[in-house]
């Protein structure tokens, strides 16, 4: 393969046949899916160009030869990265995909906390996400209409099944088979392992909740590559825990591992990096999008480029931010917003509420290597039954690790005895928390701030959102249940944990979705059950804007299949003449 700079563009007179904008998880697997199906595409992402492999410049990297030991500088954190700091995944060794908060402001009213986490470069976050994907259900797809919250969602489970295949199938997930209609199973690699303690308590848990289960999580990492992966260059997880950093041997699902190398392969694909869209050209004579405006990142240069489809692929908020700012007569709040729901209902799923504590015993266990997963409960509550204070449902997530030296460091001592108690691994420790679903609401929304602008000239993007009432009792419930359920298991001294808003805002748990939801009545929504825009018919949104709910799981792969169907369907249309 040629190196990525033979592929990268800058002003092109060329009309394309599509224009993709974004380049992570979304943007990624529609360049794939519209080049294998011969358009010539052109992907158009604001950052720099990263380089699959040598780009991974924190890979590999202990502490100790990092400038830094591994920490950012206080003061850079400070002044740079007040936002991404947020983030459990952000360090020394990752602060390169981080987008730059200084650089990249946004504003909320009168402080309302709201942590917005961005990767932007080549690639997107495909390159730091945790890489747990899980298919949703009928339970999820069908929720809207059953209670009331939210618009229906123009598909159901069906109209997603294969497509989840296709996605499951080429990204390589790794996971177990349980039967569970909650989440159904997909096409999976053998599943990472429990360790002992997780083995006993899940042995209890699935005697004791039936049927609720404990299962290993499923996970965008090649335990075993199959013949396909390794063909295309992709090799065996190593079980590093490194995944944040970049991963060379393409053990987990990136961009760079898989959709950019299979799209590229096709000898159909430009990339135009360092080129931020403005703005989506409209043609009000056509009603049709003509292709992109984008201000150069480095030299502030405006250029045009032409396609007859486009594809907005620039994460949930990105994208929205794109139709908002895409102003004409025609639809002067925003292009295909002739319903006026464009930039509401936003979502990002509950977090940080759970409970902990020791589990006694299990001295002679240990774990070997490291593991890129962990055990997860899927959705219990409100399945069969109704919960009296909120409706929806959750996950909980966690796992049991020994206490390791940086707990035992903190004890007092020195000397060889003290060396040799650091040496010595802790007591066991068992931990579960909640990932719950947040009701769409009308006022969480985004809108563009009609003054403050960045250093582009892009309008600030101004984000109004809080939980509402289900929300925080649902909140409750997850740290409630999480410590009920330790205790039943027989783990010791547990302990409730949860964050307050200041503390775990809105954004951080980095599954922004909605505010371009899709729907089925063009009145009450932006996009129809194809990800195409009631108004404007050669415009597709397939990212987490489009979602009309949030459900419990992590979305991605959702995004992924949404996104491959989205690309397949306007080829189609393409071919019939219909757009
Ligand atoms: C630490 C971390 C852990 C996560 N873990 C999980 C997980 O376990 N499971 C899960 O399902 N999800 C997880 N996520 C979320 C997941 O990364 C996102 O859902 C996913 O990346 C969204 O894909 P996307 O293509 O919509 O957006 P992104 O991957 O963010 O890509 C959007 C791209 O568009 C570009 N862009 C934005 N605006 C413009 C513009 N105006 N012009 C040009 N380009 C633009 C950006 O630079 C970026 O490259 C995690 C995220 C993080 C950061």
């Amino acid at each position: 393969m040629e190196a990525l700079s033979s592929f990268i563009i800058k002003a092109s007179p060329e009309r394309f046949d599509a224009i993709v904008v974004g380049s992570g998880i979304t943007g990624g697997w529609a360049a794939k899916e519209l080049t294998e199906r011969g358009l010539k595409t052109l992907m158009v992402e604001r950052g720099r160009p990263v380089e699959h492999g040598v780009g991974y410049v924190g890979e590999n990297r202990d502490p100790w030869t990092m400038p830094n030991r591994g920490r950012v500088d206080a003061r850079v954190e400070e002044e740079q990265y007040a936002i991404q700091r947020q983030c459990y995944a952000f360090d020394e060794h990752t602060q390169q995909f981080f987008n730059n908060d200084r650089d990249m402001p946004y504003s909320t009213p009168d402080g309302r906390p709201f942590s917005w986490i961005r990767g932007n470069q080549l690639g997107g976050k495909s390159l730091m996400w945790a890489r747990q994907s899980y298919r949703w259900s009928d339970l999820d797809l069908g929720a809207n209409l059953k209670d009331g919250h939210g618009t229906d969602w123009p598909i159901r489970y069906a109209d997603l099944a294969p497509w989840y295949s296709h996605v499951e199938r080429f990204a390589g997930i790794s996971g177990s088979k349980e039967g569970l209609a909650v989440l159904p199973d997909g096409e999976f690699l053998p599943p990472f392992e429990f360790n002992a303690v997780e083995l006993a308590l899940k042995q209890k848990f699935d005697a004791k909740y039936a049927p609720a289960r404990m299962i290993i999580g499923r996970t965008a990492n090649l335990n075993t590559a199959a013949q396909h992966h390794l063909a295309a260059g992709r090799g065996q997880c190593q079980a590093r825990s490194q995944c944040h950093r970049g991963c060379s041997f393409g053990a987990y699902f990136s961009t760079q591992s898989s959709t950019l190398p299979a799209a590229l392969k096709t000898g159909r694909l430009k990339i135009a990096t360092d080129s931020i869209v403005h703005s989506v050209l409209y043609d009000p004579k056509t009603n049709r999008a003509t292709g992109v405006r984008v201000i150069d990142a480095e030299t502030m240069a405006t250029r045009d480029y032409h396609a007859r489809v486009v594809i907005l692929c620039a994460s949930t908020l990105g994208s929205t931010a794109v139709l908002l700012n895409s102003t004409s007569e025609a639809f002067p709040t925003g292009l295909a917003n002739s319903s006026g729901v464009l930039g509401h209902y936003l979502t990002d799923h509950l977090w940080a509420a759970g409970a902990d504590g020791r589990v006694d015993g299990f001295e002679d266990h240990y774990y070997q290597g490291r593991r890129p997963t962990a055990p997860y409960i899927p959705r219990f509550r409100n399945v069969t039954d109704q919960h009296p204070d909120f409706v929806r449902g959750y996950a909980l997530a966690g796992g049991a690790a020994r206490e390791g030296w940086q707990s035992a460091a903190a004890k007092p001592g020195f000397g060889e005895d003290y060396k040799a108690m650091i040496r010595k691994p802790g007591p066991w420790r068992f931990g579960l928390g909640g990932q719950g679903e947040m009701l769409p609401h009308f006022d969480n929304m985004v809108s563009l701030h009609p003054t403050k602008k960045d250093k582009w000239g892009m309008p600030l993007l101004h984000v109004n959102v809080t939980h509402g009432e289900n929300d925080r009792r649902m909140r409750k419930d997850m740290a409630d249940t999480a410590a009920n359920i330790l205790e039943d298991l027989g783990v010791k001294d547990v302990r409730t944990k949860m964050a307050t808003l200041e503390e775990y805002p809105p954004g951080l748990a980095i599954h922004e979705m909605g505010t371009a939801r899709m729907g089925r009545d063009p009145k009450t929504s932006i996009l129809n059950g194809w990800n195409q825009a009631h108004d404007v018919p050669n415009l597709f949104v397939t990212d987490g804007a489009s979602m009309a709910s949030g459900a419990w799981q992590n979305p991605s792969l959702t995004f992924m299949a949404l996104t491959a169907r989205a690309c397949a369907y306007a080829v189609e249309q393409m071919k019939a003449g219909a757009i």
